[in-house]
């Protein structure tokens, strides 16, 4: 097969491409907004009424005429949060004690904070360092929203400022779209299952499945519900039959198997199963061997048989076995695709910046990726290289909280350098 090896920024935008032309998800359901988090609006969230209904105090303090306050001011009664005033409208020289979240009364255009005046007997007075305007301390009637607007649209991410202002409009349940569903294919001889059961001890060549794990849990991560399949033996029978299985899905991500090695047989069985692949490899470390393409999805036990296929597509990720490979391939290009596939409509990755704590050496063909240390400084944001054994240390890559982004170049990085910085 040709290669089709693009750089980091052309791979992505490839996977931002299709991630865009996918439909919104066929299926919704409706949810309590303790079950809401991490899924994906299918409605918009109108306002049943205007945000807020009255005009609010924010402050404790005193409802006021704000062309009165420099003279002393009469007060006349006491409204708390959940009253309104049910006196005559405020008049000249009239104060009325308000808290925080009551409805200013008729006649008020402002409030004057409770630490700003001197109260003496049942009148009032602004302490002289203290000025006021009209409409200081109140938020008026549907300055945050009007009834009917739409206050978050669909396609968004639910996370607590979402179910927050879902609560403030009545909302019980919210209609979110269903997860899609994500198969994970691990391939290699040398793989074995944790389990609970008792097992034979690993030989010296055997490992653990880690990234089957590391994928279920990212794939939980970004809105996907994963799906562990068993392990695919680096043979051509194994892997047919855990393709087929995952074509059925709406997403498969493979790890391993993807290199040029005799016993890599992932990207050939792909094309024997009809695969499209939209790029072969891309210019990164670690994960330089990724793929990225579809197959027909299967309904049921029905091989697809129609030419030119249509659709529906079974999108997949074949990730390179180093666990840390797979990781940094799912960041930067599995979870945006997710995102889309979840029916969200932001799905490009965000970089922040951070000034390098020392300096790195440079590598002119390869967008790097490596494990950081992000300093949690609020005044600035430094980033320290973790010590790692290269893509298969896990170990290093768990210690890290980040990974620090260093584009191709010929001159190496410097000490206080900006970089861009990848988050987890
Ligand atoms: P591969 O991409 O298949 O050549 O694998 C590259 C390296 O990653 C090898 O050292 C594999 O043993 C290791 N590896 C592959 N798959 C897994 C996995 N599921 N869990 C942990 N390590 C893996
Ligand atoms: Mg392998």
């Amino acid at each position: 097969m040709a290669e089709h090896f693009l750089s980091f920024e052309q791979a992505l935008a490839e996977v931002l491409h299709h991630a865009h032309t996918l439909p919104s998800p066929a299926a919704q359901e409706r949810v309590s907004l303790a079950n809401a988090a991490g899924l994906v609006l299918a409605a918009p969230i109108t306002a049943p009424r205007d945000h807020p209904p009255f005009n609010r105090s924010t402050r404790d303090g005193y409802a006021v005429r704000a062309e009165d306050i420099n003279q002393p001011l009469r007060v006349i009664g006491s409204i708390r949060a959940g009253e309104s005033w049910s006196g005559p409208p405020l008049a000249a020289g009239q104060a009325i004690e308000i808290m925080t979240g009551a409805r200013l009364p008729a006649g008020a255009n402002s409030v004057v904070m409770l630490e700003h005046v001197i109260v003496e007997n049942e009148t009032i007075r602004l302490s002289e360092d203290r000025t006021l305007r009209a409409g200081d301390h109140i938020v008026t009637r549907g300055s945050e929203a009007h009834s009917g607007d739409a206050i978050l649209p669909a396609g968004r991410r639910v996370c607590a400022a979402e179910i927050a202002v879902a609560a403030s409009c009545g909302a019980a349940q919210l209609a979110v779209y269903e997860q899609p569903k994500v198969a994970i294919v691990p391939t290699g001889d040398e793989l074995v299952e944790p389990s609970l059961t008792p097992q034979a001890p690993l030989t010296d060549a055997q490992i653990y499945n880690s990234n089957s794990h590391a994928i279920a849990a990212l794939s939980r991560n970004e809105g996907g519900l994963p799906f562990r399949l068993h392990i695919a033996r680096d043979n051509r029978e194994d892997l047919w039959e855990r393709l087929a299985q995952g074509s059925m899905f709406d997403l498969l991500v493979l790890s391993g198997g993807v290199s040029k090695g005799k016993h890599d047989l992932v990207e050939e069985m792909l094309t024997h199963f009809g695969a499209e692949f939209f790029f072969t490899g891309a210019k990164i470390q670690p994960g330089k061997p990724i793929v990225f393409g579809r197959v027909p999805k299967r309904g049921g036990d029905l091989l697809p048989n129609e030419r030119p296929w249509q659709g529906p597509w079974t999108y997949f990720f074949g990730l390179p076995g180093n666990p840390i490979s797979t990781q940094v391939c799912f960041h930067l290009f599995v979870a945006p695709f997710l995102h889309a596939l979840a029916g969200e409509t932001e799905i490009t990755p965000r970089f922040v910046e951070a000034h390098l704590a020392e300096p790195v050496r440079a590598n002119p063909d390869l967008t790097r990726f490596l494990p950081a240390e992000l300093s949690s400084d609020i005044a600035a944001a430094t980033i320290r290289l973790i010590g790692w054994q290269g893509s298969g240390d896990l170990a290093a890559n768990a210690r890290a909280n980040c990974y620090c982004v260093l584009p191709p170049r010929a001159e190496d990085f410097t000490a206080q350098e900006t970089v861009r910085v990848l988050l987890r």
